[in-house]
């Protein structure tokens, strides 16, 4: 079985596959435009179909994104589908999915019985007043704090919170960040914001980078660095005492690019092959156009060799991506 590769020689391991571009909040680094909806969601066969041709190009690993990807009905099964495939080795793919958290605690518990193994839940604040002005959306926080907890307990493992930090917004929260990982259990990892939002407000004065969120919790309490995966995007820390760990994903200061191992597919069924892609390709047409296997596996091929090489974020002639977060899926 020959994986997929890129013609920069990296190994391409997990996919995304974002299944809607609907989501219930309106975050302020995310969807700072008015834009809607701007694609139509593919029926879950059509990504079932698109997982099970990866997989045989040597994914190992599935995450499920959107939008908010439990806004669409069916998610359950479509869990339950692609935990059924296999992947080279004969073993059943990881299934792994990120969400607000908004909708997590009814699911929770349904989704590990499909076959999710892990979740990792987008939440930007530990105060009830700042996540409500961050996400634009009432009454959010105890919905989501309901479902990292219902995760948790339905045996998700491991539960990840995603924190992106956004000057003027969130940064005084990475101290009380560390305390919520350690009272509930978790993984807390912030991530450096991204020139991703919807009406292009970012700039470098905005990301908080990494000497700072460090900086910040060191206040809070020591840390230890510990050794990280080839392919994980996160540097990951405990805490000295031993009770907790922290992670920081930083592709502005300390870009991961050389190693990265992920390809995406959107809601309307198209491959990007990076974050920062300034086209797609159009796999959902060439299957309603009727491609066989064999043609499918080649165009994916095709397609993967000519991966991007990095992001040029913060550099002179920066193109953004021809996509925003939400249309793409994280
Ligand atoms: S910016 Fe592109 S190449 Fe770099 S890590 Fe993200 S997806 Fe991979």
């Amino acid at each position: 079985m020959t994986h997929l590769t890129d013609k920069h020689g990296r190994t391409i391991t997990d996919l995304r596959i974002a299944v809607t571009d609907r989501c219930n909040y309106r975050c302020v680094y995310c969807r700072t435009g008015t834009d809607g909806p701007l694609y139509s969601d593919l029926p879950f066969s059509d990504y079932l179909r698109m997982a099970r041709l990866f997989l045989e190009l040597g994914i190992e690993k599935i995450r499920i994104t959107g939008g908010e990807p439990l806004l669409r009905n069916g998610v359950v099964e479509f869990v339950r589908e692609l935990s059924k495939l296999r992947t080279w080795r004969g073993i059943p793919p990881e299934v792994a999915l990120t969400t607000n958290g908004h909708l997590l605690s009814g699911l929770a518990q349904p989704l590990k019985d499909a076959g999710l193994s892990r979740v990792t839940v987008s939440m930007d604040a530990v105060d009830p007043d700042r996540f409500a002005r961050i996400t634009r959306v009432s009454h959010g926080y105890e919905s989501v704090l309901d479902g990292i907890r219902a995760a948790r307990s339905a045996g998700l493992d491991p539960v990840k919170v995603n924190c992106v930090l956004v000057r003027g917004f969130n940064e005084d929260q990475v101290p009380a960040f560390g305390q919520f990982a350690r009272q509930e259990g978790i993984v807390v990892r912030f991530i450096e914001f991204m020139p991703l939002e919807e009406d292009r407000v970012w700039s470098p004065a905005t990301v908080v980078r990494l000497e700072e969120i460090l900086a910040r919790m060191a206040e809070f309490q020591p840390l230890v660095e510990i050794p990280r995966g080839a392919s994980e995007t996160a540097l990951r820390y405990r805490f000295a005492d031993g009770i907790g760990e922290i992670g920081i994903i930083a592709p502005v200061s300390h870009p991961f690019c050389g190693h990265c191992s992920r390809v995406r597919i959107t809601s309307d069924g198209k491959i990007r092959t990076c974050l920062f892609s300034v086209w797609d390709h159009d796999l959902a047409e060439l299957m309603r156009r009727g491609a066989d296997d064999a043609t499918v596996l080649q165009f994916i091929r095709g397609v993967v060799d000519r991966k991007e090489a990095r992001h040029h974020i913060g550099e002179p002639g920066f193109v953004p991506a021809s996509r925003t977060m939400v249309h793409i899926g994280g």
